[in-house]
Order: C-alpha cells, then structure tokens, then sequence
C-alpha cells in the first residue's frame, strides 16, 4: 500500500527528508533539519501524490488517509505529552502547504488549529497566560476564516481596529485578555453571518477544512498563474505540513522571526534577518509592526534603536547563529529559515535554499568555493545564467544629478525608470503597450504578480527587507524600493504624495533598489562593472566550457561590448543595416532603380568604399577572431520609401522619375515578401551585388596586418545549386583581389541553414559550404509556418493552452525544429567532417536553447552582446552537465 503521510520530529522519521518532489521542499526539509539533531516541532507530511490522487478520484480523500492522519496526530501527541482536543491541556497546529517549489499562491498558513471554546480555557490554565491563549484564538478563528472558509478577512480587521480604537490601543500587544475573548466574541459572530454556520469547534472537522483547503488552494487562480509564469506542471501538487505549534507570542521572552544566513542582496557573508517580540509567524512578514534587526551590525547600520537580538537576546542568538552554521554545512548553500522563540528556547519552522539576487548569488558561489564548502563546477553550476541579466545593464550614474523624492528600504538592486502606475491590472496594459512601469503599491500580495512581471521596477511604502514585494522582487530580477514610509498613496486617485510634492500615474520616477533612493524623473546610468566575483566565476566557467562564444554584432561599437563581454568572435553580421545608412541609401536606391546591369554596377562601386570601411572597423576591433558576415538578406523593397510623401524628395535624389519609382516600388511589392525574392535569390538575380560585398571584405581583410578570418555566409540556401553558384562568384572574388593585393588571406564560405529543405539536403551542401549556422529564427517560422511578425496575437494563448511550451522564438522548439538543427548537424558532418557547426538566431543566447546545442555538438553559439556572458556560463553548465 503507498505510504502517504510521513513523520518528523521528537527522534521519530519516516525517511522524507531530502526528497522534495513527494513531500514538497518545506517537508523533506522539516525533516532533514529534525535528522540533524535541529530542534524541530514534531509533525507529519502528507504527501504530493495525495494531492495527485485527490483530484484524480474527484477531490475525495481515501478512508485510508484518515487512518494514517490519525496515525500521525498520535505521532505529535506522543512526542510533546499533549493531545489533541484535550480540554485541559490542548494540542494545538499548524496546518502548511508546501508544494516542490517555494509558490505564492497557495494556500495560507493556519496556525493555532485545535482551538474552541473549551480548549482555549485549557491552553489558557495550562500556559497560565489567558492574554496569550485568548490571542492564540482568536488568530486562529481570523486565519481560518480567511485561508479555509474564505470568508472576508477585511471585517475581521476592522473589528480588530474596532477593538483597539475602543481602548485608544495603537498596537495588537496591548489588548488584554478580556479585550481579546470579547473580539473572539465578535469573530463568532463574523463567521456565524457570512457563512450561515457557526465557527466549526470539532477539532478533527478543523484539520481537515484546512487540509482540504491546501490541496483546493493547488488550482486557486493565482497558483496556475504563477505556474504558468514559472514553468510548473500542474500536475505536481502540493504536499500538507501538519505540525505541533511552538508559540512566539508567549510574552517578552518568546519572539518570531525571518533569516538568511547570507546578505541575500549583497551575498556578504554575515547573517541577515528580523525578528519580533511576542508574536506569532505571519506577523513579520504582514508588515503589522516594524520587525527588529538580528544583528548589531544591522541595527547600527540602519541607525534603528530597538535592539537587536543579538544584544536583546544574545542566549537565543547564539543558538541560531550556531544552527545557521550546521545548516550550511549540511545543505552546502545559503539558507532562508524561519524560526519561533518560546519562552527562550529556539525552535526551527523551515530552511530552504534562499533566493537571492545575481549580485549575491555570484558572491555567494564564489565565497563558497573559497571555502571549500562547494567545488568550482558546482559554483558555476549554481548560478542561473538568465539572473546575470540583472548585472549586465547599466545601473545610476553616481554622478548624474537626482532629484530624490524619498527613501526606502533597498530591498532589490539595479535602478529602473518609468512611469508610476498603482495597480497591477494597469501596469500590465500599460506595459503591453511598450511603456517602462514602475509599479507603486501600499504593499503587494500574490495577487500582484502578473503586474510585478510586467514591472522595470516596484516600489512600496509598508514592508521590510523580507516582505512579499521584495522577496519576489529579487526572484524575478526586478529592482524594488520597499518601506518608503513617507509616501502616501491615494492608488483610487491614481496619485502619491511625499514631502509636499505630487506624482500622478504616468509621471516619469526612477527607483534604486541599491540605495532605496526614489527619484522624480529619468536618471542617467552608466555601464556594469565586470570584474571581480563575476570575473572569477567566468574565468572557471570559461574552463569548464566546450563550445566557443560569439556575439551578433554589426558595428564596432557593438563588437567591442562584445569582446569586453567575452565574445571569441562575430556568429553574425548582418549587413543590410549598413545600407540603410543616411549617405548610401540614396545609392542603395540608384542600384535597385538602374535599368540595367551596368547601372547596378556604377551604383555599386559607390558603395564599395562605405562597405570596406565597415568591414574594416569590425576585423580592428576583432583582431584576428573569426567573423560571419552575412551577405544582403532582405528583399529590396524594403530600402523603397513607403509614404505617398516621400516619393518626390526620394526620387530627386536618386535622379530618376517620380514615375519610375512608383513603377519599380510595384514591381518589386510581394504578396509574402519572407518567401520571397531575397537571400540568395537577390544573389543569383544580381550577382554583382554579392561581388560587390565580397570585394569589400577580401579588401579590409587584405588592408589589415592583424588578418581576421572572414567567414563569408550566403542566406536563404535551399539547394546545393544556390550556394556553388554563390560560391563561384565569391571565389571568383577573393582572387581578383588577392592578385590586385598581391597577398591572400584564409577565409571560408559557408550557409546559414534557415530553411526545412537546407537542414534535410545538408549532406549535399556540405560539399559546397565549409560550415553551416543555423539561424533559428528562420527556421523557427519556416518549420512552424508561423509569422514571427504576426505571431503576437494568437501566441500567449498558444502558451496558456499549453500548444506550445514556451514562445518557440525566445526558446527552441526542441522537438520539433531541434530535430532538424540535429539532422543537418549530423548529414553536414557526414560529408564533411571539421565543417563548422554554430547557432546565430535569438535561441544563441537562451540557456534551455544553449544545452541543446552542447548536446547536438555545435561548435560554438551567437548571442546578442548583452547575452555573451550568460551564454558562457549556460554553455559551461551545459558542458558540466553532459560531463
Ligand atoms: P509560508 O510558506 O507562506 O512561509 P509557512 O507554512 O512557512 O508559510 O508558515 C507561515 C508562518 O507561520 C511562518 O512564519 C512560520 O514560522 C509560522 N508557523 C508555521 N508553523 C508553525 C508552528 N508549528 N509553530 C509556530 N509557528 C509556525
Ligand atoms: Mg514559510
Ligand atoms: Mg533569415
């Protein structure tokens, strides 16, 4: 029979810990932590495949669950001398989801289950504290209400305020114990009236409305988008923690609190968290009171006066400090935990590995291999390559002036500018429509995660360093200003006030997520700097990579990101922007307007010396590095004006006829100009303007001492005719030009397989070409028969629908265009064994899409400039991972 419900805690395991797909990760680490000797509360684990079977069998559970449920409740009853709905000395719960990965969206935690009316008196002459067990109550009725009966959670905050107000009480602590059991009364009463019952005082019925709401929560509407967003099967589900409480809200010896046992923003090495006294979990995270520092070092920092726990309560200080330490070493990465304090002795309630920002990450790594904790390969294996994205982009420009509105809690780096939008639905809209968004909340929840996404930057006024705005904010890369305190917002008007001044939606802010700085208008940024932790963990990435990197560049300004960035040469250049240049488009008119061949010609040699002078200042700056140059792609229409208004001006300065121009721009239109006359086509038509390009690049190459390796790559092959006849004419070319030069140069000619006919005729062009690129893009849309231009309006939907995986243009269609990227490599090497093999569409920069191409065997991958070293890393990991 399968096992599903596994123990923890009190010396007692049933072996869960380490395997997080059955028991989710907050309980294969509960019990992880329990095996390592942590003072963990006992407690069991149902597991993921019950959430599974659960909604197989039509969201019934098994009768056989409530046997081990039971069993398990014995388990906890046995370990702490309590039981559960003992009137006298009651067992009290908590009820956790916990799904493989961390997830917002499911279902909230509910503490204090196990209470009603006659077991709070129990807990109330057991703990010999009324004020805390009347407290413990009536959190317990509110977070039931909320998480499992789905009640209004706002009418139990306004009866709480209600209640405070009546005393003239500014915070929930100095609500005595009457005042609590009578706001208990008026929570009865609540639930009573929405939900046409009263408050469910059988203890068993409580445990399972909550279970049954963890596993509901899997398919609640925020949980499926955040999995659509993260890529998570839907059919992994969510394990149930079910676990003795430890109470934090036992009085000033007892506290509740929130660590990383590393700066999960800078990745120093130093503990990092908050804590509060006298309260209970969710407390620090909600933002209710101003969470306390754990470190002196924080506290003065921050220049805060409560004080720390390490000063406040230096024996509890050290034991976590000394959990922090067997922690580490055990899960061998920086951990997040959350842990309670009961009168004194410390109790662990979760450790997992913590997110953290790139910065933090690469620092984190690196620190580690220095310690030996971890080995170099596993350093480089740790970091997402996608993360490094953060680091890469310019940040504030020290010295650019700021006109600084007001300050918060620098809770995620990088700095971003854009317009101020106050809620997520407009963030997204506005976003879609190409506008930059910084996002402005009082706080956000789970609720806000598509407009996070949508977000450059997020900004809050409540929330500490670990609230949700920030914790996700670093999850997704996003820099984020949280606790700016002195900013009001009036998110209905659409408007926030600080020190006197306005901003309304639509005005232009940046936010600093490094400093917590927000600013009135657009700052100006400078570049990364890329030495330092990010140079020590790319010069090991370096070591453990196979395949070489190249950028997609078409200047030499580009060229030189891209050698700062690592790049071993140019995969593409493309050459059609240099004729779109002001200065030769007027001869890029002339030539496809000439009547004849010997117009083209004379129109050609004008461009001659602007494309030489191109090639040129690209092989400087690539000193002796390969470079792919692709010869004129686009079909030539594209270089005719479009605009009735711009006939004449145009026609005048090509020298012709209004009329011819008309004439010839009809000519030239298609009805699907991607399938038509262009690459090669434009080749075999006009072989003049291949000669042309070709002459420009033997020249430059010849003109330089330091000779760079021209690869000469004719697009949109489809037979083995196209690219000889292509072939000849460069050829043809190069040794005119070596004998006017009187000196040769090594170069190759090569294809770009962009078509299904290319990849599947590969062995016969292989005889042809030296090497082949495969530029995905094309082949992305001349496989799928899908317009990479017009894809947009059915695509989000062909994601949703899970049609398509992922968008096949940001990530290769492996199945099905990876097939024909393999075959290609495999047919082309089998007639030609050293042919080179490389990936030049946007899939070059993509980590999924990189992996694929180590495993195909590719010889190198292209990327933008700004993606090289994320492709160095993900080829590196790519090669650890097949070795
Ligand atoms: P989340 O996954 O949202 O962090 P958790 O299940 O970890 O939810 O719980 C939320 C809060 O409740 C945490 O602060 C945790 O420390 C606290 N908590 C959970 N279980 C217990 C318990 N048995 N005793 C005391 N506090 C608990
Ligand atoms: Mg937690
Ligand atoms: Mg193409």
């Amino acid at each position: 029979m399968t096992q599903y419900v596994y123990r923890f805690g009190g010396g007692v395991s049933d072996g869960g810990a380490g395997d997080k797909n059955l028991l989710g990760g907050k309980g294969a680490n509960l019990d992880g932590m329990a095996a390592i000797g942590l003072p963990v509360p006992p407690g069991f684990t149902i597991t993921t495949a019950m959430c599974t079977r659960y909604y197989d069998e039509g969201e019934v559970f098994p009768d056989s669950l409530r046997d081990e449920v039971a069993n398990g409740i014995a388990h906890i009853e046995a370990v702490t001398g309590k039981r559960f709905g003992d009137a006298a000395d009651p067992l009290l719960v908590s009820v956790r989801s916990g799904a493989r990965v961390s997830m917002p969206g499911m279902m909230d935690t509910v503490l204090n289950l196990g209470l009603n009316d006659q077991t709070v008196e129990g807990l109330a002459a057991s703990s010999g504290d009324a004020r805390f067990a009347w407290d413990s109550y009536r959190r317990f009725i509110q977070m039931y209400a909320d998480v499992v009966l789905e009640l209004d959670h706002g009418s139990f905050e306004e009866a709480l305020e209600i209640a405070k107000e009546d005393k003239g009480f500014y915070l929930d602590t100095e609500l005595t114990a009457q005042d609590l059991r009578s706001l208990v009364g008026s929570y009865k009463a609540l639930v009573e009236e929405q939900w046409g019952k009263p408050f469910p005082q059988d203890v068993h019925d409580q445990l399972w409305g909550a279970v049954g709401a963890v596993f509901g929560s899997w398919q609640s509407e925020r949980a499926k988008v955040y999995r659509r967003l993260n890529n998570i099967p839907g059919d992994w589900g969510t394990a149930v923690n079910v676990q003795a409480m430890v109470f934090g809200n036992m009085g000033e010896t007892s506290a509740t609190g929130v660590a990383f046992t590393r700066d999960p923003a800078t990745g120093e090495n130093a503990y990092y968290g908050e804590f509060l006294i006298n309260a209970q979990g969710e407390d620090v995270v909600a933002g209710i009171r101003t969470p306390q520092y754990l470190t002196k070092a924080a506290r003065e920092r921050a220049n805060a006066k409560p004080l720390s726990m390490e000063e406040a309560m230096p024996d509890v200080y050290g034991q976590l400090a000394n959990v922090f330490n067997i922690l580490e070493t055990h899960y061998r990465d920086m951990q997040d935990i959350e842990f309670t304090v009961e009168r004194g002795k410390l109790w662990m309630l979760q450790t997992r590995s913590g997110k953290r920002t790139a910065k933090a990450a690469l620092k984190i790594a690196v620190d580690m291999a220095e310690q030996g904790l971890i080995t170099r390969e596993e350093a480089v294996a740790r970091v997402d390559p996608a993360a490094l994205d953060q680091l890469l982009h310019p940040t504030l420009d020290p010295a650019a002036v700021r006109d600084v509105l007001a300050k918060g809690l620098p809770a995620s780096p990088g700095a971003a500018s854009g317009i101020a939008v106050f809620d997520s639905d407009t963030a997204e809209k506005r976003a879609e429509m190409g506008e930059s968004v910084i996002l402005v909340r009082m706080e956000t929840s789970p609720e806000d995660i598509h407009g996070m996404h949508a977000a450059k930057g997020i900004l809050t006024a409540r929330g500490g360093m670990t609230s949700h705005a920030a914790v996700v904010a670093r999850g997704m890369g996003r820099p984020c200003v949280s606790g700016a305190g002195n900013v009001a917002i009036d998110s209905k008007e659409g408007v926030f006030r600080v020190g006197g001044r306005e901003v309304r939606e639509g005005e232009v802010i940046t936010i600093d997520g490094s400093s917590g700085e927000v600013m009135f208008g657009e700052v100006a940024t400078v570049q990364p700097e890329l030495s330092g932790d990010f140079g020590t963990l790319m010069v090991w990435a370096d070591a453990a990579r196979r395949m070489k990197v190249r950028a997609n560049a078409e200047t030499p300004a580009d060229c030189r990101i891209a050698r700062d960035f690592g790049a071993e040469g140019v995969g593409l250049c493309r050459t059609e922007h240099m004729f779109f240049e002001a200065g030769r488009i007027t001869a890029v008119r002339q030539m496809i307007l000439a009547e004849d061949e010997a117009g083209r010609r004379a129109a050609l040699a004008k461009l001659l010396p602007e494309q030489r002078a191109d090639f040129k200042g690209i092989f400087e700056v690539m000193a002796g590095l390969p470079v792919t140059i692709r010869l004129l792609d686009p079909p030539l229409h594209e270089f005719l004006p479009t605009e009735e208004s711009d006939f004449a001006d145009v026609a005048e300065a090509a020298g012709v006829g209004i009329d011819i121009l008309k004439r010839r721009a009809a000519e030239l239109h298609e009805f699907n100009p991607m399938l038509g006359h262009r690459g090669c086509r434009l080749g075999v038509t006009y072989p003049e303007i291949y000669e042309m390009q070709a002459r420009a690049i033997f020249e430059a190459a010849c003109d330089l001492n330091d000779s760079p390796i021209p690869e000469v790559m004719v697009p949109l092959v489809g037979t083995r005719r196209e690219l000889e006849l292509m072939k000849e004419v460069i050829d043809r070319t190069a040794e005119a030009v070596f004998a006017e030069r009187g000196k040769r140069i090594t170069y190759l000619v090569g294809t770009m397989i962009e078509l299904p006919r290319a990849a599947l005729m590969a062995g016969e062009i292989a005889e042809v070409g030296a090497f082949f690129s495969f530029g995905t893009n094309d082949l992305t849309q001349t496989t799928l028969g899908v317009s990479r231009d017009d894809a947009s309006r059915f695509l989000t939907q062909y994601v949703d629908k899970g049609i398509y995986a992922q968008d096949p243009f940001v990530s290769l269609d492996i199945d099905g265009v990876g097939q024909l990227v393999q075959l290609a490599a495999e047919r082309g090497r089998a007639t030609r064994p050293d042919i080179k093999l490389g990936i030049c569409g946007e899939h070059g920069g993509d980590p999924a899409s990189i992996h694929f191409c180590e495993r195909v065997g590719l010889d190198y991958v292209s990327a933008s400039p700004y993606r090289v070293p994320i492709a160095r890393l993900a080829a590196a990991q790519a090669a650890l991972r097949k070795g």
